[in-house]
């Protein structure tokens, strides 16, 4: 078994820790024995990174301050926001049962799920 280093690209001794051209530390590569988070990390997709982490955020806003739409600026909806702020106005904050609502949809969303419909696709509302 030959370890190639991913820095270089130079071949390297079996049992080498440090590869011999470069001096990078090897990755053992085959053998089945990698650590998990070595295992294709590309794969794994950080929906907090992309937005995910908004989620609790806009949830809580939307359900007690939903009637002023904070939890659609939160989400950087800014028209949305400011039509759920007349709404709010005008029916004197029964439009807030709109923000509860959609509080509770974001909270019960997967990160996944969440990034992909309010992130991804921008869907103003519920
Ligand atoms: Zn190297």
């Amino acid at each position: 078994m030959i370890r190639y280093c991913t820095k270089c690209g130079a071949t390297n001794d079996e049992s080498a820790q440090y590869c011999d051209t470069c001096q990078a530390p090897l990755t053992p590569v085959g053998g089945g024995y990698q650590p998990m988070q070595s295992v294709n990390p590309g794969q794994m997709t950080d929906w907090k990174a992309m937005g995910a982490d908004k989620k609790v955020v806009a949830g809580i806003c939307g359900i007690l301050l939903g009637w002023a739409g904070v939890h659609k600026f939160v989400l950087g909806y800014t028209t949305e926001g400011v039509i759920q702020l007349v709404i709010g106005l005008v029916t004197c904050g029964a439009g807030g049962i709109i923000g509860i609502i959609e509080g509770i949809i974001y909270l019960t969303k997967s990160d996944e799920d969440f990034v992909r419909t309010y992130i991804q696709n921008k869907k103003g509302w519920f």
